[in-house]
């Protein structure tokens, strides 16, 4: 079947893409306590099966729950983060816990936290089920959630007056103005720059995308399934009109994809590892001549310190 999609063809490759700073500091975060003992992570440390495949492999025990973590043992929280019950489980169960929550996603958990002190009800823009979304409704009590316009349209709070709007980081920039847009059209008060806790490397990558997806027959985007910035990626291309496939890996794709797509657009979501889209690269480049190019919309220099780790173990 793959003779049948020789070249040959020209990848464009959007950049930035693949790890972000928040990834790559939640990755560190797990390799370094390794190197002081066992470690248990709770959730998968970001959405990406290779990453949790390696990591598993290099000794850290993934878990859903915390009950699944013995007493006394080193827990990492993932850079999803976590609400403030789970924090607290883990202090009352004695279990040192590092850190990986990205530093993006605890500022919204810190905006969220000042208003519900100052007794705003969280109005917050994002995916039902998502982690994310689970650890910032949690520092809220009465917040709620909403995706689309409808939800806007359907919700009702205690007073129409007190309402601050937040947003879980890795949404589509230009679906999450409509939906802000409305709110602000309903709750002309409120507060809170929802559109300003997308971050960096959501936006980044979208914006990346945009620039070669228009160009492109096919966008395939590498990315694990529940990576929701990931998914966003496929569906911003589907919407500018190009056909795309989300992508574990090169195992992936599938041959008839690729019949006809002279020209595809390659982007890899915030969590999946940058050594995948070379692979991809290198699979298209099997099937005949291809020329690449990079098209960079933007530098980045963010980088994360570390949170304090466990001490090594005598
Ligand atoms: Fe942090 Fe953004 Fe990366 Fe999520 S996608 S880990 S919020 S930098």
């Amino acid at each position: 079947a793959w003779l049948a999609v020789a070249g040959p063809r020209t990848v464009l490759l959007a950049a930035p893409r693949s790890f972000c700073a928040g990834v790559e500091r939640a990755i560190e975060i797990v390799e370094r306590s390794l190197a002081h003992g066992p470690v248990f992570v709770r959730k998968q440390i970001v959405h990406n099966t290779h990453v949790v495949e390696d990591l598993g492999g290099r000794g850290a025990t993934f878990v859903d729950e915390l009950d699944e973590v013995p007493d006394g043992a080193t827990v990492v929280f993932s850079a999803h983060g976590v609400s403030p019950a789970v924090r607290a489980e883990a202090d009352s169960r004695g279990l040192t816990v590092v850190d990986a929550t990205c530093p993006l996603v605890a500022r919204v958990h810190a905006s969220a936290r000042r208003a519900a002190a100052r007794g705003d009800t969280v109005v917050l823009i994002g995916h039902p089920g998502h982690e994310e979304v689970e650890g910032t409704l949690g520092e809220a009590p009465g917040s709620v959630l909403v995706s689309t316009v409808d939800d806007v349209d359907r919700l009702s709070v205690p007073d129409p007056a007190t309402v601050t709007f937040l947003a879980q980081t890795t949404l589509a920039v230009d679906e999450t103005a409509d939906v802000v847009a409305r709110l602000r059209s309903r709750f002309p008060d409120a507060r809170g720059a929802a559109e300003e806790d997308i971050c960096y490397a959501t936006t980044n990558r979208q914006d990346a995308l945009r620039s070669v997806a228009s160009d492109a027959d096919l966008v395939l985007v590498v990315g694990s399934a529940n990576s929701s910035n990931s998914r966003r990626l496929a569906e911003q291309a589907v919407r500018q009109g190009t056909r795309a496939e989300l992508v574990d890996d090169v195992s992936h794709v599938r041959p008839e994809w690729l019949a006809g797509a002279r020209t595809i657009g390659l982007t890899a979501g915030a969590s999946a590892p940058p050594g995948l889209v070379d692979e991809l690269v290198r699979a298209l480049g099997g099937l005949g001549p291809v020329t690449v190019t990079e098209r960079r919309t933007v530098a980045e220099t963010v980088r994360f310190t570390l949170p304090p780790l466990p001490e090594a173990s005598p």
